[in-house]
């Protein structure tokens, strides 16, 4: 991890000046964040970069993962489908076996602490322990939330209302909540394997390894294998374009340890892709950020045809690189894009063809929105940014005082 002011080249003094006397305010307090998978997904890529730079601003800092069964992520896999707005079957045993093993977790846990962040529905209960311990707390929401299926939403809606906070990543997911609601945007850290500076030569090395021919044009969605990033239709996207602009497709993306739907989706992109030499199919291990950051630095266009997406890092990790990037005008996905400027937003598999068969014939149209693109995310989404929100909303919870949202 890199010392803190190796980020004032890229943000300026100030901004790492402000974070410490920020953090100043914190002296003496601990904070918990707790996620449901280590590795995989927005949520553990951001925690992994945000806990080291938390301490090293003297913050107290400490990080655990919820446990659970096969069908514990298989309810909590129906519950963010549920709430991206698709119709899931769940049962009242379902509900209590979701609430029984979150009670199972804090009897592992070290509650220990001044402030409890809790990160997305799967450890929502423990608020429960509020009662026995007091202390602050307030949910962190990553995902989409402008649809969500009422069954769902009515249950988490009994548990978040127990928080102090709520916390969205995009004013589209405002809604009616006992508590205060809080307006905190995602981040990428530029210094990380994923997003740093590589040679060219690094590059390509790393991307011939995979078989892709780098003197061709390549389009490239990194994301796990889920319905909602909708790598089907990436395809069909793909397969309208090839037949007028030479290019290959790579779809590379790995699983998460939360979700259990990943290997049917990945068997489903496989057989579409099946007769096609171009198309890649790369199943990533975790730690693949180096290999990830060449993918992307390769790509002639990035795409992320997200149905539902909270904010979408990898639509930040493109922009950051210079790559125009086409994406589902969905989630939090629009706070990174205005159309046409900092990238394309689409809304189906003919206009996402229509622009990629445009981006891969103009390239200087598409360089022009790539700068817009790293310009307008160095501006508001880098992690920087990111932890300035993160203690001021620690602060405002310390000092029990109303929040404002930003
Ligand atoms: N990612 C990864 N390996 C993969 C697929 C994705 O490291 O095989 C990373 C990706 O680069 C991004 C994050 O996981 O940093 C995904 O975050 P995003 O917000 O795009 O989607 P989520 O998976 O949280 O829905």
């Amino acid at each position: 991890m890199p010392k803190i002011n190796k980020y004032i080249p890229i943000v300026g003094k100030e901004t790492i000046d402000g974070l410490f006397l920020l953090a100043e305010k914190l002296k003496g307090k601990s904070i918990l964040h707790v996620n449901s998978t280590a590795v995989g997904g927005g949520v553990a890529e951001i925690l992994t970069r945000m806990i080291p730079l938390l301490k090293q601003l003297n913050v107290d800092t400490k990080w655990e993962v919820i446990k659970g069964n096969e069908r514990f992520f298989k309810i909590t896999k129906d519950f963010h489908n549920a709430l991206h707005g698709v119709p899931v079957n769940l049962t009242d045993d379902d509900f209590e076996f979701f609430v029984s093993v979150n009670r199972d977790n804090m009897k592992d846990f070290d509650f220990n602490h001044d402030i409890f962040l809790i990160h997305d529905p799967q450890p929502v209960v423990l608020i429960e322990k509020k009662k026995e311990i007091g202390k602050h707390w307030a949910w962190r929401c990553h995902i989409d939330f402008t649809e969500p299926q009422d069954v769902v939403m009515n249950f988490l809606n009994t548990y978040i209302n127990q928080y102090e906070a709520a916390v969205f990543s995009a004013p589209a997911f405002a809604r009616k909540f006992d508590v205060p609601q809080f307006l905190i945007a995602p981040s990428i850290d530029p210094l990380a394997d994923k997003n740093k500076e590589l040679p060219e030569e690094k590059i390509k090395k790393i991307v011939e390894k995979f078989g892709i021919d780098t003197s061709r044009k390549i389009v490239t969605q990194i994301s796990r294998f889920d319905y909602l990033k909708d790598p089907l239709g990436v395809i069909d996207a793909y397969k309208a374009v090839k037949k007028y602009v030479d290019c290959q497709l790579v779809l590379a993306g790995g699983g998460a340890t939360d979700d259990p739907e990943g290997m049917e989706v990945l068997a489903k992109v496989k057989a579409a892709s099946e007769n096609d030499k171009d198309i890649f199919v790369l199943f990533l291990p975790p730690s693949s950020d180096i290999e990830i950051n060449a993918l992307q630095r390769a790509s002639t266009v990035v795409m992320q045809k997200s149905l539902k997406e909270g904010f979408g890092l990898t639509v930040a990790e493109a922009l950051w690189k210079g790559k125009p990037v086409i994406a589902g005008a969905v989630g939090g996905i629009p706070l990174q894009i205005k159309h046409q400027y900092s990238g394309i937003l689409s809304y189906s598999i003919e206009g996402t063809a229509f622009y990629l068969k445009q981006l891969l014939s103009e390239p200087d149209y598409a360089k022009a929105l790539g700068v817009n693109g790293r310009s307008h995310i160095k501006d508001n989404f880098l992690i920087t940014r990111h932890l300035r929100d993160y203690l001021m909303l620690f602060i405002s919870l310390m000092d029990n005082r109303e929040i404002i949202p930003c």
